[in-house]
């Protein structure tokens, strides 16, 4: 039977209750168990599918496809487990589910109810990971303590370990001990009010990791362990980390954390083997060289828009032993006559993915200098559909060519929606989703980094490369090195006659870890690591932009 640890935060939210959770199940798999991971979700969003970024940052995207919580591509980059369709539950899925159940008449004529119905299928939830392949399942409470909407969650986590027993489950909280400068001193009554909050709906954490810019004192330790009712070793300190997030497992397993937990739950306690995690923190500490990258997005003033993106850069640079640092750069704000000023110096420009057409001048922009100044050049889902925009309308010549999304009247629609998306109008779930094989073209730089022939990575996207175009943009130098073969879709494009210019319709960033750089990720960054190259810029067949695209399309 497997075992599960709940883990829930109390006094503020982003305490990185997901980092913790992705620690703690990177020490235990290192430790040789088999784990999974999920998270709750008290809101009524069915899923984070059609959530802004602004709202919830970036929407992570599973194999299976599952638009998920951003947590859980901190799960899948600590551990490197995949997570699935089973990895993130809200409260509107777990509703959905319930309501959907009493109109069949699941309910046989009974009286439907928070407790037990809610709290039963919140309890089934956590139950469908626990399979016979699994050691430890690893719960993620989102929230806060003494949110109203947390309720039936808590209550369900409650109920859950009453059945299993204590050996078989585990309640860790995650808390704040602020200090308080006008004070001098550092400050345990919120945790103590936190979980005075938990113990009034019947739990009793046994670990406390407390978040903390200095170093408690033993005194707050034993303070803690004793008005909160943990055991004075199951008090932890989790102080903000030096340089980067990657450091918190060594953290926690300097203290024990993972024993600590196994102890608990009564399972052996195996060696820990983190040496190659150990040597890649050290490569990620003190790297022997620099790189800036620009990233043109349109969510830029929020770093969790882009959160995957920015990893996965950092991992190519652990891969090249450089310290990549990000110019990022408001789509919007790039102007004829700003752009080679806002990128002047940058090694490398990558356009994320996006949706809507706030930006999309912008970002052609900076992939037109990119092209003509031999700037290394990643473009990611939306950022390749940009690309072939642009060597559409500066390349071929093909006036105003577009998106559909973004001009449904353009001459040009060299992206265009899928037939099977023509029909569709709900908005949730319904987009291309989760991994799809992609076949590689030899001789071609994606062919280069992957050294593999067929790839599988993820995708969530309406619009496709138009087939139509192929031809003539082949025939302009556009390369097609990757494509899903049975759908005949163009998922990788890239330019032969550029140090490295590669833009795919998938979303690598989600597979990339810091162990294991993305091949894509990595070679760009490795090709912006070489240095442009100093020789002339590319010819065009029309030398300025003639139709700008807003005025083509309507504004988002
Ligand atoms: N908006 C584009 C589409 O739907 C790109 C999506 C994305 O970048 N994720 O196809």
């Amino acid at each position: 039977m497997a075992k599960h640890i709940f883990i829930t935060g109390g006094v503020v939210s982003s305490l990185g209750k997901g980092l913790t959770a992705a620690s703690i199940a990177l020490l235990l798999k290192q430790r040789g168990y088999r784990i999974r991971m999920q998270k709750l979700d008290p809101y009524l969003n069915v899923d984070p599918g059609t959530m802004s970024p602004y709202q919830h940052g970036e929407v992570y995207v599973t194999e299976d496809g599952a638009e998920t919580d951003l947590d859980l591509g901190h799960y899948e980059r600590f551990t490197g487990i995949y997570c699935n369709q089973g990895s993130n539950y809200t409260t509107g899925r777990i509703y959905s589910a319930v309501i959907a159940r009493e109109r069949e008449g699941g309910y046989l004529g009974k009286t439907v109810q928070v407790i037990p119905h809610i709290t039963d299928e919140i309890k089934a939830a956590i139950r469908s990971l626990a399979t016979d392949d699994v050691d430890i399942v690893i719960t993620e409470i989102g929230g806060t303590a003494g949110d109203i909407e947390s309720l039936p969650f808590l209550e369900a986590i409650r109920q859950f370990r009453q059945e299993i027993g204590r050996q078989n489950g585990l309640f860790i909280h995650m808390t704040l001990v602020p200090y308080i400068q006008a004070a001098g001193e550092m400050k345990t009554k919120p945790s103590q009010q936190s979980v005075g909050i938990l113990r009034t709906i019947g739990i009793v954490p046994d670990m406390l990791i407390c978040r903390c810019e200095r170093h408690m004192e033993e005194e707050h330790r034993q303070k803690l362990a004793l008005f909160c009712n943990v055991e004075d070793q199951y008090v932890i300190e989790e102080k903000d980390v030096d340089h980067s997030i990657y450091e918190v497992p060594g953290e926690l397993a300097r203290q024990h954390v993972d024993q600590h937990i196994l102890k608990m739950l009564q399972l052996p306690e195996n060696e820990l083997d983190l040496d190659e995690w150990t040597h890649m923190v050290q490569t990620l500490i003190a790297p022997r060289r620099e790189v800036e990258i620009a990233v043109i997005g349109k969510y830029i003033s929020l770093q969790d828009s882009y959160k995957s993106i920015y990893e996965a850069l950092t991992h190519a640079g652990v891969a090249n032993d450089a310290a990549v640092n990000f110019r990022m750069i408001e789509a919007g704000d790039l102007t004829p006559d700003n752009t080679s000023k806002l990128l002047d110096g940058v090694a490398g420009v990558l356009v994320p993915g996006g949706f809507g057409f706030r930006g999309i001048d912008g970002k052609i922009r900076a992939i037109q200098h990119a092209r003509q100044n031999r700037i290394p050049f990643f473009g990611i889902c939306l950022g390749m559909q940009c690309a072939v925009m642009e060597f559409a309308r500066n390349v071929c010549g093909l006036e105003g060519a577009n998106s559909t999304e973004f001009d449904a009247e353009t001459a040009h629609p060299v992206i265009d929606l899928m037939e099977e998306q023509q029909t569709i109008t709900d908005m949730g779930g319904t987009m291309r989703l989760g991994v799809y094989p992609c076949q590689l073209t030899p001789d071609t730089r994606t062919f280069a980094a992957y050294a593999t022939e067929t790839v599988q990575e993820r995708h969530r996207h309406r619009y496709e490369f138009n087939n139509a175009y192929r031809e003539q943009l082949e025939q302009a130098g556009m390369k097609i090195s990757g494509r899903f073969v049975a759908g005949d879709l163009v998922e990788i494009v890239e330019l032969s006659d550029h140090p490295w210019f590669v833009a795919c319709q998938f979303h690598p960033e989600f597979k990339s870890t810091p162990l294991q750089a993305h091949p894509l990720f990595r070679d760009f960054v490795a090709a912006a690591i070489g240095g442009r190259q100093e020789s002339s810029p590319a010819p065009d067949a029309t030398t300025s932009q003639t139709t700008s695209a807003a005025q083509a399309c309507p504004a988002s």
